[in-house]
């Protein structure tokens, strides 16, 4: 039987039959940034089949510990006492919010990071899966981007605090396997979207972005503007389909090194095809426009002297970060991605029907 207790700090519990408090027994789970778009997923897939008996699943949310602060984070392990962790807590955005604080990106992360996995250890959690993001692969590399590739050469330029905080997470992973023997790992999305998301249009990713504002032009009759050129190539991964994932890797992937969870090469898709999608989910009849003035950052940080040569005002960013799923292909040959234009016009439905509550 599933039991679902919210807590007034907003975190949730999830207790499969009976739970037990010994380290071998069933996992009681940790799921750091489990009121985001990862976390609600993930939750979703645990109540709707992925969670056996037994288990405790608890998401955490910001609210129940700021894991910035080594107190809090220490206090939230002493009362959760997790046997597995799921470390999906960050500071995320969009390209426009990573290009105005990069330095907060850095340094709220770096925190986070350190301390979840540091408690991780010192509470003898058996097993943490953290979430890197492809923004950690270098800018100037051939494609397509494998795991092997992270350390190769510096991130592109407009999210380097984040990617760097990112790639420590990888850093910490392999110092924790050769000083002590723990197996935490990563897994590396593409862009993800999905019900629950950060739907702010100044701070937030493409997609939940384009939903937002295709949301208002519909019901204000206003044109959907779309910002750069539209050019721009991502893999999109339903924050459903990756949920899944993250509980494949908990239970059976066994490897240090990270893995890469996205769509296969063959599925990347322009924002313009993006804007499509969203149009379609719509069913929005007005005017599109795009900004076809996006400037990519033609400078690598230690260039970055004079902040006048910035323009911040709509690049495109990275022009694109084509990712391998070879090795997860390997892994799991016949798991099924949502379809997605599917996915798209559930996030829409999503967002029409939960406007109110919705993160904007
Ligand atoms: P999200 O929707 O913005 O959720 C972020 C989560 O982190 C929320 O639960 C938030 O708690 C929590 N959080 C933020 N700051 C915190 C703090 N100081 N202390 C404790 N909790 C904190 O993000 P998401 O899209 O689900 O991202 C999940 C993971 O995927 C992140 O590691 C992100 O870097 C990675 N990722 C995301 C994308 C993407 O396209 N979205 C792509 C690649 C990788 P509150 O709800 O209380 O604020
Ligand atoms: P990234 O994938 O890490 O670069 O970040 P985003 O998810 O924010 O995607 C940025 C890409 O989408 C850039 O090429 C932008 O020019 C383009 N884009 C088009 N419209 C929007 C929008 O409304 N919001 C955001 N964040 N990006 C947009």
């Amino acid at each position: 039987m599933l039991v679902v207790t919210t807590l007034s700090d907003q975190s949730v519990i999830c207790t499969l039959g009976t739970s037990t408090e010994v380290m071998d027994g069933p996992m009681r789970v940790l799921v750091t940034g489990g009121s985001g778009l990862v976390g609600r997923a993930i939750e979703r897939v645990v109540k709707e089949g992925e969670g056996r008996e037994g288990e405790e699943w608890i998401f955490l949310s910001s609210k129940e510990a700021n894991l910035v602060s080594a107190e809090e984070t220490r206090a939230v392990f002493q009362k959760h006492r997790p046997t597995h962790v799921i470390h999906l807590a960050a500071m995320v955005g969009g390209l426009y919010r990573n290009m105005r604080q990069n330095l907060d990106f850095w340094r709220d992360n770096v925190h986070i990071n350190d301390n979840v996995l540091h408690m991780s250890q010192e509470f003898g959690v058996v097993k943490v899966v953290s979430c890197l993001s492809t923004c950690v692969f270098p800018d100037k590399t051939t494609y397509p981007i494998d795991e092997t590739m992270m350390h190769n050469g510096a991130p592109h330029v407009s999210n380097y605090g984040y990617a760097y905080a990112k790639r420590m997470i990888d850093v910490h992973n392999r110092a924790c396997f050769q000083q002590y023997g723990l197996r935490y790992t990563a897994i590396i999305p593409t862009n993800i979207f999905g019900p629950h998301d950060n739907f702010n249009i100044e701070d937030g990713h493409v997609m939940p972005g384009l939903v937002h504002k295709t949301y208002l032009a519909k019901k204000e009759g206003k044109p959907l503007e779309v910002w750069g050129s539209g050019r721009a190539l991502r893999q999109f991964i339903f924050s459903v389909d990756l949920a899944r994932l993250f509980v494949w890797a908990l239970r059976e992937y066994n490897e240090v090194e990270p893995i890469i969870a996205s769509v296969g090469e063959e599925e990347e898709q322009s924002v313009k095809d993006a804007v499509d999608a969203v149009v379609e989910g719509f069913g929005f009849k007005g005017e599109v426009i795009s900004f076809p003035f996006g400037v990519n950052y033609p400078f690598h940080p230690q260039t970055l002297t004079n902040r006048s040569q910035y323009d911040t005002s709509r690049s495109d960013g990275q022009i694109k970060k084509t990712a391998s799923n070879a090795k997860l292909r390997k892994y799991l040959p016949d798991f099924k991605f949502t379809p997605f234009k599917e996915a798209v016009k559930e996030t829409c439905d999503w967002l029409a029907a939960n406007y109110d509550i919705a993160r904007k």
